[in-house]
């Protein structure tokens, strides 16, 4: 892996920040992608404008301030301009990340391409078009799919209902905005083998392929005589036999020889880009592969051997050129080891070093703590009990805690929560609790101060919508220390936010929030205790993963009297039945939730506008009934203001989006009804379920599903089935995958490779312990310099994914 996190004084940039929105920037096809503060143009124009530049020679930094200066311009660039630019700044940054870098010593897998004999500048520079620098970056670029001729299927033979692979040359290409829907985009191809011809369509959705420019791209990508592998189910259509949507992957593009098909019978499939056909690579890994020979494999023996995995320099060439089925398995389950492998070293490593750091203890007990308990209106659950020990014996260690409270929703981690701060602030400490919204923070904010007030003890709350006259006064007597508590949103982490002895950290919903965000409120205090907290239960191979550092304790009891939610799975059609449980429910004093699905709230889709769903359901629906609204795009004392009417009751039904998913706390609503339930994941459809069912009354859930596909019904159907969130997210994550389930693009899941968190959990679970094991004898890693080194290296390019 290449070296990309290794600083220099001389040039404080941030090279994997860097390297991959170029990376996305090349993925999104030049779109000049908005990120989260500012669009890919900016950001680029901005981080390399300011990089301090004195150490390079003169040509490179004339090089260095052009490209920085070209990206003012990149708006108004075309297509291959912008990509041209992308290319010359990708390669800039290696060469000149290369030079401040460079190890003393030669190392094999760092071999820049160029210099490899055989491969020559031309392709290097193609290679470098896919960010392939190094001998290292080539023969981790793996082949997306195998393509097996012994298996393919000849054109004239397909049948309906088949899965099959077919290849083909293309005799007809066209790309074209639909006719019938401005928003769909068609590709058509006609693919010919020795057998018959066949006709396919791929569809795709979305402004960004509308584009002429993206379009034509594609007629040049498939144009004549290009071989292409087509994937997919074989169905008939008006125009014969065709594939569902199929994948297509770009063999050879028209003109280059057929030469290196006949490598092997299972040919790989390289992800590619336009100008590189998949030949370069093939003859480009061919080339590189036996440098390899002899080189020793960084895995210990006794672990290789225990576990059953081929010698890393085998499983290399096999999952490039795989000599049978069998021989690309074991390969796979080897460098998919190595994956797993590197990564729980990494994050054990990280615990033990940050398990070598001194904290204050804290005191578990205490009057504050006692008066608590005294005027608290309920028992804590078992699990609550336990979960609080853990707590309060990670806080008695001079170590930082650094502990992670997972707990369906609705089983009372903010009680939890609480006694911890207590904890802190009866030792002397300050404590923060930073929630991801501004409707969770304030909710919070009420449960504190209605708790902690009889305890004399004052809390205040901070977000963006305070006050400046407030936040200063706030954040004064947070200076001092005067102010023991402070709950807030992202304003916490702001800048001015300072705190005389902070010595507790509590980020609720932490899953929201990224892990750079995290870091900084920690960054507030010195080695403060932190306590993070989840309502998405997810599945152990995620938890490994994502958590794997941390101390996992586990709210698995929801507290007594909670009914069970009852789900149905709707049509459309039935939409009437749930207005009537609706109008039965709050006639009997009860609230309801009607939720909207316009996830991103910025997105104009043709959804029913919040407001004029809200109307119609007022005047037409339940004229009798005062229904209020919620929505993402409202202010946030709006959106507090209509929160706090539904909680006390002034409103009988809230239509909202979902930003009531996370943390909202009104027990009295029993009946939560979902529009286009399809259109969520299952374990964002938990968190909102969760909203009901949190009194003594018994709650429904009603799913309106308005697809008409089985596969979505059946989805659904797992919720009306179940209420146990792990079982659900288990479900989600075979579904519709880690990210999805994660829900969130700052998820932090590193970018493997090959493994999947589905279906390689026991894997997972082999490397985990392998690894655990090999640390409790040898921490350090003393004994095994190479697989150090190797660590070393891919823990900067892992975590550098696990960052953002
Ligand atoms: P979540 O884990 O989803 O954050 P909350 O902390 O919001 O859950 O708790 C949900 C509801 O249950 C709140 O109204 C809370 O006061 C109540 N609650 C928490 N613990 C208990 C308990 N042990 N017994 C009864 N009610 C409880
Ligand atoms: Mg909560």
């Amino acid at each position: 892996m290449p070296r990309t996190s290794v600083r220099r004084p001389s040039v404080s940039l941030d090279w994997p920040r860097l390297q991959r929105a170029l990376a996305i920037e090349t993925e999104r096809g030049f779109c000049n992608l908005q990120g989260k503060t500012s669009r890919f143009s900016e950001y680029l124009h901005q981080e390399l404008s300011q990089a301090p530049l004195q150490h390079l020679p003169t040509q490179v930094r004339d090089r260095w301030q052009q490209t920085a200066a070209a990206y003012a311009d990149y708006p108004n660039l075309s297509t291959p301009e912008r990509q041209h630019l992308v290319v010359k700044t990708r390669q800039l940054l290696y060469e000149v990340h290369k030079q401040l870098t460079a190890a003393p010593r030669p190392d094999p897998w760092q071999q820049s391409l160029a210099k490899i004999s055989g491969i020559g500048d031309r392709t290097a520079d193609r290679l470098a078009k896919l960010g392939l620098y190094t001998l290292n970056d080539l023969i981790y670029y793996f082949p997306r799919d195998y393509i097996d001729y012994a298996r393919q299927v000849a054109i004239r033979e397909l049948e309906p209902g088949q899965t099959v692979t077919l290849v083909g040359t293309v005799r007809r290409c066209n790309c074209f905005t639909s006719p019938r829907n401005a928003k769909l985009t068609i590709l058509e191809l006609v693919l010919q083998d020795r057998s018959g011809q066949i006709r396919l369509s791929r569809f795709y959705a979305g402004a960004r392929y509308a584009q002429r420019g993206w379009q034509e791209q594609q007629k040049r990508l498939y144009a004549p005589q290009t071989t292409v592998a087509a994937s997919g189910l074989v169905k008939a259509s008006t125009y014969g036999l065709t594939l569902d949507n199929p994948e297509l992957e770009v063999l050879e593009h028209a003109g280059a020889e057929i030469e290196s098909l006949s490598v092997g019978r299972i040919v790989p499939v390289y992800p590619l880009t336009e100008g590189i056909s998949p030949g370069i690579l093939r003859r480009a890994v061919d080339r590189v592969l036996p440098l390899l020979s002899g080189y020793p494999d960084p895995l210990p023996a006794a672990i290789a051997r225990a576990h059953g995995l081929i010698g890393l320099e085998t499983a290399l060439r096999q999952i490039h050129f795989p000599t049978d089925h069998d021989c690309l398995a074991q390969a796979r389950r080897r460098l998919i080891f190595d994956e797993f492998f590197y990564l729980q070293l990494s994050l054990l490593q990280r615990r033990r070093q940050h398990q070598q750091q001194h904290s204050p203890p804290v005191s578990p007990q205490g009057k504050l703590i006692e008066q608590f308990y005294g005027q608290l209106p309920f028992e804590l659950t078992r699990a609550q009990q336990r979960v609080v020990a853990e707590i309060l014996a990670d806080l008695q260690q001079p170590v930082p805690m650094n502990r992670l409270v997972q707990g369906d929703v609705g089983s009372g981690k903010t009680v939890v929560a609480v006694i911890t701060l207590l904890a802190a602030i009866q030792s002397g400490y300050q404590a923060a609790l930073m929630a991801p919204t501004e409707v969770l923070a304030e909710q919070h904010y009420r449960k504190l101060l209605e708790w902690l007030t009889p305890l004399h003890l004052p809390v205040e709350v901070l977000t963006g919508s305070v006050r400046t006259a407030k936040r200063r006064q706030i954040l004064d007597q947070l200076a001092t220390g005067e102010l023991p508590l402070l709950v807030g949103t992202h304003a916490l982490i702001q800048d001015g936010v300072t705190f005389a002895r902070l010595g507790l950290v509590i980020i609720d919903e932490q899953h929201r929030f990224g892990v750079a965000q995290r870091a900084k409120l920690q960054a507030k205090g010195e080695l403060p205790h932190v306590l993070t907290m989840t309502a998405t239960p997810i599945p152990r191979t995620l938890a490994l993963t994502l958590h794997g550092d941390l101390e996992v304790s586990q709210i698995d009891e929801l507290p007594p009297g909670r009914q069970p939610i009852q789900t149905t799975v709707l049509g459309r059609g039935d939409r009437p039945h749930a207005y009537d449980l609706i109008r039965r429910e709050v006639a009997q004093g009860r609230q309801a939730y009607i939720i909207l699905p316009l996830v991103e709230e910025s997105e104009k889709l043709d959804l029913k506008s919040a407001i004029a769903e809200h109307d119609r359901l007022q005047s037409d629906i339940f004229p009798n009934f005062r229904v209020g609204l919620l929505h993402g795009r409202m202010n946030p004392s709006e959106k507090d203001t209509a929160i706090q009417a539904f909680a006390k009751g002034e409103l009988d039904i809230l239509v909202a989006t979902t930003v009531v998913e996370v943390g909202v706390d009104v027990p009295n609503a029993t009946v939560m009804l979902i529009e286009h339930a399809e259109r969520f994941g299952l374990s964002q459809l938990h968190q909102l379920r969760g909203r009901v069912g949190r009194g003594r009354y018994p709650s429904f859930c009603i799913l309106l599903n308005s697809s008409r596909s089985d596969a979505a019904k059946q989805r659904l159907n797992v919720l009306a089935q179940s209420q146990d969130g792990f079982f659900i997210a288990e479900m989600d994550l075979r579904l519709r995958g880690p990210g999805e389930v994660l829900g969130t693009r700052q998820s932090g899941l590193p970018d493997f490779a090959l493994a999947s968190l589905v279906d390689d959990q026991d894997c997972l679970e082999d490397a985990r312990q392998a690894a655990a094991d090999l640390l409790a004898k040898d921490p350090e890693l003393q004994a095994y310099p190479l697989l150090r080194s190797t660590l070393k290296q891919r823990r900067d390019r892992l975590l550098e994914g696990m960052m953002n």
